[in-house]
């Protein structure tokens, strides 16, 4: 799934557990590979650093790998500003916000590691993440539908439980 979408569940899940920091971390990072085995339709934003595809020194010369880079940085960018929007609601939820939204992207990132380096522990936390993550669907739509279905499940439960 996009990052956006790790960013949103992560956050919520983390400030549902806000008492508890750690736990909050590590069920973030355990969301990611849970919403990652729905199927959905993203971008693959991190082939763009593996070296048996294209050099990264190409990066001018390649339009594809130039637009991977941007929807990664435009991805990144919109998930901090919807999620301070959303969940800054005083100063310790900053904190606790910010752990979420760290531990939902970190397996994504921790892929961009493995296309990089290739060695020891990587392969067996990317073939992890590669079986449990979801074949992707044939329609755009289907694709995108569920993402936004998986955002408001976590987000609503977040909203509940502060609001009510
Ligand atoms: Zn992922």
């Amino acid at each position: 799934m996009i990052l956006l979408t790790h960013a949103l569940v992560g956050a919520s899940v983390a400030n549902l557990l806000s008492f508890n920091p750690a736990l909050a971390f590590g069920a973030s990072f355990a969301s990611h590979y849970l919403i990652d085995a729905i199927p959905h339709r993203d971008y693959g934003h991190y082939y763009f650093l593996d070296r048996n595809s294209e050099p990264t020194h190409y990066i001018f010369h390649n339009y594809r790998l130039f637009s991977q880079i941007f929807a990664m940085s435009l991805d990144i960018i919109l998930s901090v500003i919807l999620c301070s929007i959303i969940f800054f609601t005083n100063p310790a939820t900053i904190f606790i916000t910010l752990v979420g939204i760290a531990g939902g992207i970190l397996p994504d990132f921790l892929q961009l590691i493995y296309h990089l380096y290739k060695k020891g522990p990587m392969i067996s936390v990317q073939k992890f993440h590669e079986k449990i993550h979801a074949p992707k669907p044939s329609s755009f739509i289907y694709g995108i539908l569920t993402q936004v279905f998986v955002v408001l499940i976590f987000l609503g439960a977040y909203l509940l439980q502060r609001f009510l």
